[in-house]
């Protein structure tokens, strides 16, 4: 089987290795493929590989000797996956990896909002320490998480593994969720959204997006929150309405933002949140540690593998 990577550098950058795939037939890995090379460089592969690079219905039809697509990743928005389902081709996707990955990077964001200790190092090599007049200084208020509360929209994996990390610093938990479940109850107490915006200290996104979780931080529910609340997103960008939260950074009422997301990536350079002195902005990297990545490469291999032995799974179209 002829095997065509279509965009592999951000799974693969050189750490891991694509001998999973090699074992399955014979491999081309392109680094990353613009819109208009996409059918040349399918060429005659019988099994395309992407992770961001769009496959249309015009690519499809273009390629008809296509017999499987795998995604490098979880969200599958950028295959037209009911053409895929039409010609009977699976489009088989990683349906989790990096639980852990995320909730680490997003209490990472939370700890850097509540101690600075990048800026604080920074100022230390700069000689701020060595010329201080006293024997301790600080740049940033700090804050104390134990005893304040964190309110996560979206209980799912990631929200539940975040939210026994709060719980570890000894934060109260609060979960806004349609779906409560028993393990989650142990974790959090289930409230409803405009309690958790009332309520909480820290309010951190771990729903998926959908068009009833679009913009769900905004002018309006920024208001029902505490003055001086601090925002995490590790989920999706456009769950945040940008220019709404960089009114409320820049007037206060938001203490700090977080955000591995935003609403268009890489980040564009007229992007409100960039401006703002309060905000701390990471470039989409909470699933990338390399032991979650090479979960991934494995899923990844094993779904084709399994699809070879005429078992096909992680299917999302069929
Ligand atoms: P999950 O499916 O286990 O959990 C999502 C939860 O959101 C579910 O419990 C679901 O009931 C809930 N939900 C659905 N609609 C909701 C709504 N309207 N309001 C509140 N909750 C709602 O998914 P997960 O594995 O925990 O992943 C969560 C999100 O994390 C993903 O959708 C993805 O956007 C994001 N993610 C980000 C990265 C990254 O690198 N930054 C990596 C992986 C996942």
């Amino acid at each position: 089987m002829k095997i065509v990577i279509l965009d592999g550098y951000t799974e693969n950058p050189g750490d891991l290795s694509w001998e999973g795939f090699e074992k399955l037939g014979e491999v081309t890995v392109y680094d990353r493929t613009p819109a208009e090379k996409v059918v040349e460089r399918i060429g005659d592969a019988e099994a395309v590989i992407t992770n961001k690079t769009p496959l249309t219905k015009e690519v499809f039809e273009a390629c008809p000797q296509i017999q499987y697509v795998g995604m490098l990743a979880t969200g599958y928005n950028v295959v037209d996956v009911e053409a895929a389902a039409k010609r009977g081709i699976p489009v088989c996707n990683i349906p989790t990896y990096g639980t852990a990955a995320v909730a680490q990077m997003t209490l990472a964001l939370l700890l850097e909002a509540c101690q600075h200790v990048g800026a604080h190092s920074d100022a230390v090599k700069a000689g701020e320490w060595t010329k201080s007049a006293d024997w301790c200084f600080w740049k940033y208020p700090l804050i104390e998480l134990a005893g304040k509360t964190m309110g996560i929209i979206g209980f799912g994996r990631i929200g539940q593994a975040v939210g026994i990390l709060a719980k570890a610093f000894g934060m109260r938990v609060l979960a806004y969720d349609g779906f409560p479940t028993q393990e989650g109850r142990k974790i959090a107490d289930y409230v409803e959204l405009d309690e958790l915006f009332a309520a909480s200290d820290v309010i951190s996104l771990h729903c998926p997006l959908f068009d009833s979780t679009r913009g769900i931080i905004n002018k309006e529910s920024i208001h029902k929150m505490k003055d001086g609340v601090i925002i995490l997103n590790t989920s999706r960008g456009p769950l945040i309405v940008e220019e709404d939260l960089a009114v409320a950074l820049n007037n206060g009422k938001v203490y700090a933002a977080c955000c591995d997301v935003v609403s268009t990536e890489p980040v564009e350079a007229d992007n409100p949140l960039l401006g703002c002195s309060n905000s701390i902005l990471t470039p989409h990297i909470a699933w990338a540690p390399k032991e979650s990545r090479q979960r991934l490469m494995d899923i990844a291999v094993s779904n084709l593998a399994e699809f070879l032995a005429g078992r096909t799974v992680n299917a999302v179209n069929m």
